[in-house]
């Protein structure tokens, strides 16, 4: 199978259809129409074989997954999905695996309504490039940097059960097989918030989305912001597929740690939380406060006001 072969089998064509791609895949550039009034955000990530994923990984999940991360970022921005590109190294061009690929890659387009416009195709290493982007009202898009002493902490959904699902795939506990397959799912297809992201605008001081790990990723809010914060470790929120399977300490050591939640954590001054919990609520995102922002620069861990250190966990990225 030729370059040009592959990318018409398995790319062109295909995915959500949108009227502001003027010129998609086929051409030297796509073309495309921004909308009146709004910024451009774009972001890119990498992943490598044997760095960011097993080899065992399924074609399908990968491809979903690969898209998922980057969705993240826009998510975290506030941003709405609208435009990507795919740049892609094989080892050689294996259709099954290119058709699974494609499939998972372009389910999470088709449900978040982002149009695959071009791309590259090489041969080498298995790695998968995407650069996404996307569209925010002008000075409505939400930074690391805007939180302030008293604002209030919040994160969407639960927090560990990406991490615990790399540690089931690793054999280090065992799970009930509805819970196994809950908590690989989240390993394997985390959900971007990306309506979750949309709705704080105007409302959130900061954001950003956990990519690795509550207590690294917080850091670099205040760090951006020029704050320390508070933390209620009993607050954390944690699913019962996380509860069933491993002690609470454990739990709580794996939502403070744990990467590739791919979930947000957003501050909201104490004048804008009422009107931000009815607008997120219409996202349909289930979300929580875990603690405030104060000055300095330091994070305190507290569990029923006492300080708390995570276990170490030896976590290991893939
Ligand atoms: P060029 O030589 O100009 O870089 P290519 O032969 O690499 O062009 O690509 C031909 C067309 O196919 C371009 O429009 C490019 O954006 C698109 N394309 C290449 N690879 C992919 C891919 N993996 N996914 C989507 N589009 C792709
Ligand atoms: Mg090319």
């Amino acid at each position: 199978m030729k370059e040009f072969q592959l990318i018409e089998n398995f790319f062109s064509g295909r995915g959500p259809l949108r009227r502001d791609v003027l010129l998609g895949i086929g051409d030297d550039c796509a073309v495309v129409q921004p909308a009146a009034n709004k910024a451009l955000a774009i972001s890119v990530d990498t992943l490598v074989e044997n760095v960011h994923f097993l080899p065992a990984m399924p074609a399908a999940d990968l491809g979903y997954k690969a898209l998922a991360v980057n969705l993240s970022d826009l998510a975290s921005m506030g941003a709405e999905p609208a435009w990507m590109a795919l740049a892609l190294t094989l080892p050689e061009p294996d259709e099954l695996w290119l058709r699974r690929f494609s499939e998972g890659l372009l389910d999470a387009a088709e449900y978040y309504g982002i149009a695959l416009v071009g791309g590259d195709t090489t041969r080498g290493p298995k790695s998968i490039t995407i650069t996404v982007n996307g569209q925010v009202p002008e000075d409505k898009a939400l930074t690391r940097g805007g939180a302030k002493a008293g604002d209030w902490i919040y994160v969407t959904g639960t927090l560990g059960d990406s991490a615990l699902g790399l540690q089931l795939l690793q054999g280090k506990h065992d799970a009930r097989s509805e819970h196994r397959e809950y908590l690989i799912g989240r390993h394997y297809r985390p959900t971007p918030r990306v309506l979750a992201g949309q709705c704080l605008r105007g409302l959130a001081s900061s954001a950003i989305d956990l990519s690795d790990g509550l207590m690294s990723d917080i850091g670099h809010v205040l760090k951006a912001s020029g704050v320390g914060a508070v933390v209620k470790v009993e607050d954390l929120p944690l699913s019962q597929a996380m509860l069933d399977t491993v002690s609470p300490e454990f739990a709580q050591s794996l939502a403070l740690t744990g990467g590739e939640d791919y979930e947000l954590l957003f501050t909201v001054p104490e004048a804008q939380k009422g009107a931000l919990e009815t607008s997120l609520s219409q996202s349909g995102v289930k979300f929580v406060k875990i603690g405030q922002i104060c000055a300095g620069n330091q994070l305190k861990l507290l569990k029923d006001g006492e300080p708390f250190t995570p276990e170490n966990l030896g976590f290991e990225h893939f």
